[in-house]
């Protein structure tokens, strides 16, 4: 048996560059882990099957859950005729620009990886993890990294300095596939420049990252619920320094400069904010 941790993910930047042929979005993305996690269990059954123990709401416990079709790609890719049993214990919220569902997909690679002692690198895992999303292979690798293509075209950059976020979920749950069908173009007001967001990171300058952030799809998933506008300005007037959405939201994080900045910040909007649930975080690292 072997349990994994499964972090979360903020984007420090997301552009989209334009439309592909396959009808994917081409995206360029700074892709930050996060230390909200969920937790996994895997363990080995005599039987050719996969057994997912998953009671969350929101989220399947059937063949259409990513951990299922990660755990099925991987008996299949490599000709493992035993089962095994996956046990979630879900921390990160659903469908919230967190990718929940890709770091556990790409926690049972890596499980499974271990637990079969494949030993595969991490090069191997993430060309299984391409096939089941855009963000599972960042999620395989973790740490800061710079994503392009779909997403699935890692290469890593300099981590951030020290620092805590803030993150908010207010209680809407946004479809990914809905907030870039409806992207357009000419609503954005600015482009985040993800060069110079590496330029800052290598400085480990945290005023300089936080001048930086940028997300593209804040025009559609704000531009449709401009409360969360609100909450960005609140963040910012609590002391944060910097927020911003993550991924296609509703998520926001606020950037602190350390975890006492954040907890006071997380007490304020808790306490003014009952419909959102707030979390504290600090960035994790590629450690995996
Ligand atoms: P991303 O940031 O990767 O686009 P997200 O954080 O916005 O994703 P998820 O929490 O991954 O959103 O949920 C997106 C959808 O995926 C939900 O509708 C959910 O039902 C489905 N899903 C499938 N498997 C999982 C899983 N293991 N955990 C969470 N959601 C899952």
């Amino acid at each position: 048996m072997i349990t994994i941790t499964a972090n979360g993910k903020i984007n420090l930047t997301l552009d989209i560059l334009g439309r592909r042929d396959d009808g994917y979005h081409e995206v360029e993305m700074i892709m930050q882990s996060i230390n909200l996690s969920d937790k996994l269990t895997i363990e080995k059954i005599d039987i050719c099957d996969i057994i997912l123990d998953c009671v969350v709401e929101g989220v399947s416990d059937k063949k259409d859950n990513l951990i299922y079709k990660a755990a099925e790609l991987f008996l299949r890719t490599y000709n493992i005729s035993c089962g095994v049993k996956i046990s979630l214990e879900k921390n990160i919220p659903v469908a919230a620009g967190l990718a929940g569902g890709s770091t556990d997909a790409a926690a049972v690679l890596r499980g499974m990886n271990d637990l079969f002692d494949l030993a595969l690198s991490a090069r191997e895992l993430c060309v299984l993890a391409a096939e089941l999303g855009s963000d599972v292979p960042f999620c395989v690798v973790g740490g800061t990294m710079l994503a392009k293509g779909r997403g699935e075209k890692i290469s890593p950059t300099a981590s951030l300095p020290n620092c805590a976020f803030v993150l908010i979920k207010p209680k809407l749950g946004i479809s990914t596939a809905w907030v870039y069908k409806n992207y357009r173009e000419q609503l954005v007001k600015k482009h985040p420049d993800s060069n110079l967001m590496m330029g800052e990171l290598a400085k480990k300058n945290l005023d300089g990252i936080c001048g930086s952030l940028g997300n593209v799809l804040e025009s559609v998933t704000i531009g449709t619920y401009p409360q969360l506008a609100v909450y960005k300005e609140k963040l910012c007037l609590y002391g944060a320094k910097a927020a911003l959405m993550s991924g296609s939201g509703p998520s926001i994080f606020a950037v602190c400069g350390d975890a006492a900045a954040a907890r006071r910040i997380a007490v304020k909007m808790r306490r003014e904010y009952e419909e959102l649930e707030v979390y504290e975080a600090v960035p994790a690292s590629a450690d995996k």
